[in-house]
C-alpha cells in the first residue's frame, strides 16, 4: 500500500515544491520590480531635466552671440565713421582692415547662430517623447504600487495554501522513506524530484536499469542511480500505462 502510493505522491510533492519555489520568488521579486519601476521614472525625469538644461545653455550662447554681433556691428560703424575722415593713406588703409575683420567676425557669429537654431530645433522637437514618457513611467509605477498590495495578498495566500497542503502530503511519505526523503529535499528543494523520461531520469539524463524503472512505473520509491533524485512516474506516462 505504501510503495504503491509513492509513486503518485512524490509527482504531487514536486509539484507543490515546485510552486512553493516559483511563488516565494514571486513574492520576492514584487519590491525589485516595484524599485525598477520607480527608478525608471526617476530616469525619465532626469533624461527631461537634462534637456531643459541643455536648451537653456543653447539659449545662453545664442544670446551671448547676438550681443557680440551687436557690438562688433558698432564697432564697424564707428571705423567706418574713422576710415571716412582718415586723411592718411595708412590710417585708411588699416582701419578697413579693422572693419573687414569685425565682419568677418560678424559673418561667423551667424554661422555659429545657425547651427545653434537647427540644435535648440532639435532638442525642443525631443520634449515632447521625453514629456510623454515621464507620464507612461509615473502611470507604471504608481499602477503597480497599487496592485502590489493585493498581489502581495494572493501570493502569501497561494504560498500558505501550497505549504499546508505540502506539509500534509509529507506526513503521507512512507515511513520507510522519510528520513532519505526530509535529506534530500532540505538539500535540494523541489530538484530533489525528477520524473522518469521514458527510461532516464530526468534531471540528470541517466539511464535507469530495468528493475528500478520497473519500480517506478509500479510506482514504488526509487532514487536515481546517479544524481540520487527520487524519481517518479509521469502524469502522461502514467495514463499510458492505464
Ligand atoms: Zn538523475
Amino acid at each position: 500500500m505504501a510503495e504503491v502510493s509513492a509513486g503518485k505522491l512524490f509527482r504531487r510533492i514536486h509539484h507543490l515544491r515546485c510552486r512553493e519555489r516559483d511563488l516565494a520568488a514571486a513574492l520576492t521579486a514584487l519590491p525589485r520590480q516595484l524599485a525598477s519601476l520607480q527608478a525608471r521614472h526617476e530616469r525619465a525625469k532626469k533624461a527631461r531635466a537634462e534637456s531643459a538644461d541643455h536648451i537653456k545653455h543653447l539659449q545662453v550662447t545664442h544670446r551671448a552671440k547676438e550681443t557680440a554681433i551687436k557690438s562688433h556691428t558698432g564697432q564697424v560703424k564707428k571705423l567706418s565713421d574713422q576710415r571716412d575722415a582718415a586723411s592718411a593713406r595708412d590710417d585708411f588703409e588699416a582701419l578697413e582692415r579693422e572693419i573687414a575683420h569685425a565682419r568677418h567676425q560678424i559673418a561667423t557669429l551667424e554661422d555659429e547662430i545657425l547651427v545653434l537654431l537647427d540644435e535648440i530645433d532639435t532638442a525642443n522637437g525631443k520634449v515632447p517623447e521625453l514629456e510623454a514618457a515621464i507620464v507612461r513611467a509615473h502611470t507604471e509605477a504608481t499602477a503597480f504600487d497599487t496592485e502590489m498590495t493585493q498581489r502581495k495578498k494572493d501570493l502569501e495566500q497561494s504560498l500558505t495554501d501550497v505549504r499546508r497542503d505540502l506539509a500534509e502530503r509529507d506526513l503521507e511519505v512512507p515511513r520507510e522513506h522519510v528520513s532519505v526523503y526530509t535529506r534530500i529535499v532540505a538539500g535540494r528543494g523541489p530538484d530533489a524530484l525528477a520524473p522518469l523520461d521514458g527510461l532516464s531520469c530526468s534531471a540528470c539524463g541517466t539511464t535507469q536499469t530495468g528493475p528500478d524503472a520497473g519500480k517506478v512505473k509500479r510506482f514504488a520509491f526509487v532514487t536515481c542511480t546517479e544524481c540520487g533524485c527520487i524519481l517518479y512516474l509521469s502524469e502522461k506516462d502514467e495514463k499510458e500505462l492505464d
